[in-house]
């Protein structure tokens, strides 16, 4: 007979591989169950590492072809390969969820390929791709089997024309018409990839403004910046048709409100209007475990309603965001092994990996008005900010919002060149309570961009100097 398990997860994403990884290194006997075939969940295999290497690709692509001859570097005519762009997105794929196997080796964590599902207090059946089953026994389970595309109803995802951002990852030729439903991260992320690498990109939102969430005056900025860049937004408007009949794909259009239709062409259609949590066929109903009615498992410190039972990342509620799903995975392993595993949800950051960069943490400035709360705020434009003028990247601002009276850092916004790299300072100075007064008499090196929320945090207490 097999031995018990002190842990088994269901799903090998950010919230279960760590939560994996963490329970091995505090010794507790722990299997992985993933279906997909390979470790990572969406975040490495369809999700954020793809997105970011084909950001980052067609970054360069549009650098070399628009900013440097004026940098005096002479490329001649530039020419795409898109097949060794995905070619090389791919290969980050595959390296990086490989070392997950490594991972879960070194720390003793068994990964067994195939499908998981509840069967009963202790116990999880898990059914191979060649459909053998067998069922593990154990301790505690923890549910992390992520999210899926919510779909929009009347517009079927084909992968092809009609895609998700899993086909957009992997297109086989540039669109000349794209047109993305939703302008939010992914929307707006996989919208430039496209964009920079030649497709004329039409966004249409349903909501009157991008990045729903997201402070509105950054939101702002952020839709001024890529409509310059030449994306066209349809803002208060819903997409109720995609007509695939034709040689091109006709997309109806009518006023969010109600109104007359009207049809835009497209070669490429993105839907990109959120996820929902992938909950369904788990056999929760075998240990009572209900979903609320968008399909999420409610938890308190990551316990579900059934004993020992435990739920983590994007299934449950809050942001579906990949290090918040590791701050769960994390603590809640930590959890199980009796330790005080702790997730701070003041401070998670958000980052749009566009460019210029979006990134946010905190409350937002609209969050803090609607709760009545006295701030100060201190803002600085990275026009004013030399290394970005060397950088010729002066888009964009930094603004830091603190307490009337404490002066308490509650949250801190910025859009620029490298801020998804910058506002990991602000949360460190959040979690531990700093004031701006604090940020702002820390020495930051110059020249650089970190300059820029020194000034944004002298500006809390309005003794900005550089601008
Ligand atoms: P997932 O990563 O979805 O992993 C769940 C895993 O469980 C999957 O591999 C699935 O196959 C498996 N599974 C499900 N059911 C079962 C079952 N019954 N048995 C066995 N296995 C099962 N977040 C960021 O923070 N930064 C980003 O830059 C970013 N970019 C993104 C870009 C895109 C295009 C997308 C789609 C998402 C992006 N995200 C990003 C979001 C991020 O990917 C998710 O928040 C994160 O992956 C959630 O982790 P998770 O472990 O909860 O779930
Ligand atoms: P999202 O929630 O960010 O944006 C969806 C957008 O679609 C919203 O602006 C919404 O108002 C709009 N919308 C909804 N229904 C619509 C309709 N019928 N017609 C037109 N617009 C409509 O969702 P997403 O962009 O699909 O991303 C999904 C998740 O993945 C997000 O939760 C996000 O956190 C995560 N993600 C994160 C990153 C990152 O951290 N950089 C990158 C990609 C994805």
């Amino acid at each position: 007979m097999s031995e018990t398990y002190d842990l088994v997860i269901i799903g090998g994403g950010p919230g279960g591989y760590n939560c994996a990884i963490r329970a091995g290194q505090l010794g507790l006997k722990t299997a992985c169950v993933e279906m997909r075939g390979t470790l990572g969940g969406t975040c490495l295999n369809v999700g954020c590492i793809p997105s970011k290497a084909l950001l980052h690709a067609s970054e360069m692509f549009e650098a070399a072809n628009t900013e440097f001859a004026a940098l005096g570097i002479k490329t001649g005519s530039l020419e795409l390969d898109l097949d060794t762009m995905i070619g090389q997105k791919d290969e980050a794929v595959d390296g990086l969820t490989k070392g997950i196997e490594f991972l879960f080796k070194k720390n003793g964590v068994d990964y067994i390929r195939g499908k998981g599902r509840i069967a009963g207090s202790g116990k999880v059946e898990v059914e191979a791709e060649s459909g053998e089953t067998s069922t593990l026994e154990t301790r505690n389970i923890v549910i992390a089997t992520g999210s899926e595309v919510t779909p929009l109803p009347g517009v079927e995802i084909d992968e092809k024309r009609v895609v998700s951002s899993t086909g957009a990852l992997s297109l086989d030729k540039v669109p000349g018409k794209l047109v993305l439903i939703g302008a939010g991260v992914i929307g707006l992320e996989l919208g430039s990839v496209w964009r920079r690498l030649g497709s004329e990109v039409t966004v249409v939102e349903y909501l009157d403004r991008i990045l729903p969430g997201m402070d509105s005056e950054l939101a702002k900025t952020a839709q001024r910046i890529f409509a310059k860049q030449g994306m066209d937004f349809k803002l208060g408007t819903k997409v109720t048709g995609v007509d695939t009949s034709g040689e091109t794909l006709a997309v109806t259009l009518e006023p969010a409100e109600g109104g007359e239709a009207t049809t835009i062409e497209a070669d490429t259609v993105l839907v990109c209007i959120g996820r929902r949590p992938f909950t369904e066929g788990l056999g929760l109903e075998t240990v009572g475990i209900e979903t609320d009615k968008r399909g999420f498992i409610a938890n308190d410190h990551f316990r579900t309603s059934a004993e020992n039972v435990w739920v983590v990342g994007d299934c449950t509620h809050g942001p579906m965001l990949a290090h918040k799903a590791e701050d769960e995975g994390v603590a809640c392993a930590e959890r199980i092994a009796g330790k005080a595993g702790h997730v701070n949800y003041g401070v998670i950051p958000g980052v749009v990996y566009t460019a210029p960069e979006i990134a946010s943490v905190g409350k937002t400035e609209d969050e803090l008005k609607s709760e009545g709360r006295k701030y100060k705020k201190g803002k600085f434009p990275f026009q004013a900010n030399s290394r970005a003028r060397t950088n010729h990247a002066t888009d964009g601002f930094v603004k830091i919002l603190a307490d009337a009276e404490t002066d308490e850092i509650l949250g801190a916004h910025m859009i620029g060149a490298n801020v998804g790299e910058m506002i990991s300072e602000l949360c460190l100075a959040m979690e531990f309570r700093a004031s701006s007064e604090d940020v702002a008499r820390t020495c930051h090196p110059h020249p650089t961009l970190t300059e820029a929320i020194r000034q944004a945090a002298m500006g809390v207490e309005g003794w900005t100097m550089q601008s």
